[in-house]
């Protein structure tokens, strides 16, 4: 009988491949397929575990452990050899299963264990690249000086050329980033929260500015000014683990695309670890997170304005789990609509609930052959008749203006009558138009005769629609 009495390097890629996954960076997001409304498990009151967390949800088919699907920034989806070089982490972040908080053996590999056991994964074909990370062990510079020669072994003695995520600890040096630069595709520090008194709260031992924020500025400056080595950088937030608000969120993030040319951030939420200072502390909401990358979304993709994405926070700087934020940025901007469909720009296109950059395109270019004129026409462009219908102008189709505004109010009452209902508290709405509508009983008048059955362009989208069907009450 086989007794084994420590660890061998498949058993320590088991467990610090496990505790890798729990890491949001670079897994494969359905969130980038932008402003939807929730729904399932992300509808309210109900509490998922994110978006394709893991990619392999079969485990069957996954070739090994720590190894999980994952998605290049240019679209590539390769197996991705996701590790901790240790789990043992010196550091008090309330928040963190790794923290010295909780009790539990903790595993390191060595640098040649770890090089070999990437490349021999390689050769046989179960992973095109490696994802690193690590708790901190000593301090920041030691633990990434370790990751960083872990990789020049990789790269020197073995000659691999293929991708690399390098995770830069907090409190690294200059020099260490200089050479981890060099070494990694990309590289990523996490910031965790957006102020330096929220870290402070939350990781008492970490300094935002110069353990976090200084080294992002050097990777930018190495990215921006060199050629060669890391393409960009990426980053995370732990969402509601310091009870910021989504504004606060938002403010550190544009400020990260704008001085940094950041490649993405990732938001995935707060969840309670056993044995932490923060356990008792409940889950957030996973709709929040659906949320907040619907705004990086309309930040990165459809290039909103900060005072346009500033519209989509209610009074306590939170985004709307009922309404996805371009809909909301949309009830609050009314004046800008109905928007011509014959004569927008692609701008003013991606302003519209319901139509995107590919349904966008599709309008500019069949406009060149000729008119829009109907809505079967624009649903097989992409466009989501539901959404757009208060917002958009063409031959056949006008929603009237006063008409619309009330629509929309009434669908915002609906939600907070049923948030009401479900014990949830919603800040108070914002213009004192919605709030008479509030005191309104919850009934509806259209102002013209509706039709049993009907289907008209009228009828698409209207609050009287019975749930689930197509057919006005
Ligand atoms: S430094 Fe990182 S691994 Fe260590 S406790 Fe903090 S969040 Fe966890």
């Amino acid at each position: 009988m086989l007794i084994k009495s420590s660890p061998d390097r498949y058993d320590k890629l088991q467990i610090l491949g496990g505790m890798a996954a729990a890491d949001d960076i670079l897994t494969a997001g359905k969130a980038d397929s932008g402003g939807h409304s929730l729904s399932g498990k992300f509808a309210a009151g109900s509490f998922g575990s994110g978006p394709n967390r893991v990619a392999y949800s079969d485990p069957r088919k996954n070739p090994a452990p720590g190894i999980y699907k994952a998605s290049l920034p240019n679209g590539k989806k390769i197996n991705l050899m996701r590790v901790m070089f240790t789990d043992f982490c010196k550091m008090d972040c309330a928040y963190c299963p790794n923290s010295i908080y909780v009790p539990r053996k903790r595993y390191a590999f060595k640098r040649e264990e770890l090089a070999d056991t990437f490349m021999e994964l390689h050769q046989r074909l179960a992973v095109d690249g490696l994802f690193l990370s690590s708790g901190i062990a000593g301090d920041g510079t030691k633990t990434t000086q370790r990751m960083v020669e872990t990789v020049e072994i990789i790269r020197k003695k073995h000659g691999f050329r293929g991708y690399i995520h390098l995770k830069v600890m907090p409190g690294a040096s200059r020099e260490l980033v200089e050479r981890a630069h060099r070494l990694g595709s990309r590289l990523s520090v996490n910031i965790e929260t957006p102020e330096p008194d929220m870290m402070r709260r939350i990781s008492p031992h970490k300094d935002l500015q110069k353990d976090i924020l200084d080294p992002m500025a050097w990777i930018n400056d190495l990215t921006s000014s060199t050629t060669g080595g890391a393409v960009g950088q990426a980053t995370q937030f732990v969402v509601g683990a310091a009870d910021e608000s989504d504004r606060q969120i938002y403010r550190r993030v544009d400020q990260m695309y704008t001085d940094w040319n950041l490649k993405r951030v990732y938001y995935p939420p707060f969840r309670p670890a056993r044995h932490t200072p923060m356990e008792e502390k409940p889950p957030v909401h996973a709709g929040r997170e659906h949320r907040l990358y619907q705004m990086d979304w309309l930040h990165r993709v459809y290039r909103f304005s900060t005072d346009e994405i500033d519209l989509a926070f209610d009074h306590g700087g939170f985004l709307s789990l009922e309404q996805d934020p371009k809909t909301v940025i949309a009830m609050e901007n009314l004046d800008a609509f109905p928007i011509d469909l014959n004569a927008a720009s692609r701008d003013q296109l991606l302003r519209i609930p319901g139509i995107g950059p590919v349904s966008a395109d599709r309008i500019l270019q069949n406009r060149r052959g000729h008119s829009i004129d109907n809505w079967r026409d624009l649903q097989a462009m992409g466009v989501v008749r539901k959404r757009a219908w208060p917002y958009v102008v063409f031959p056949g189709q006008r929603p009237p203006s006063g008409k619309q505004l009330r629509l929309d109010l009434f669908g915002e009452a609906q939600d907070r009558r049923a948030a009401e209902a479900a014990g949830v508290s919603l800040p108070p709405p914002k213009s004192p138009a919605l709030s008479a509508v509030m005191e309104t009983p919850a009934s509806y008048t259209p102002d013209h005769t509706c039709i049993p059955g009907s289907r008209g362009a009228m009828c698409a989208g209207c609050p009287v629609m019975r749930p689930g069907s197509d057919t006005a009450t």
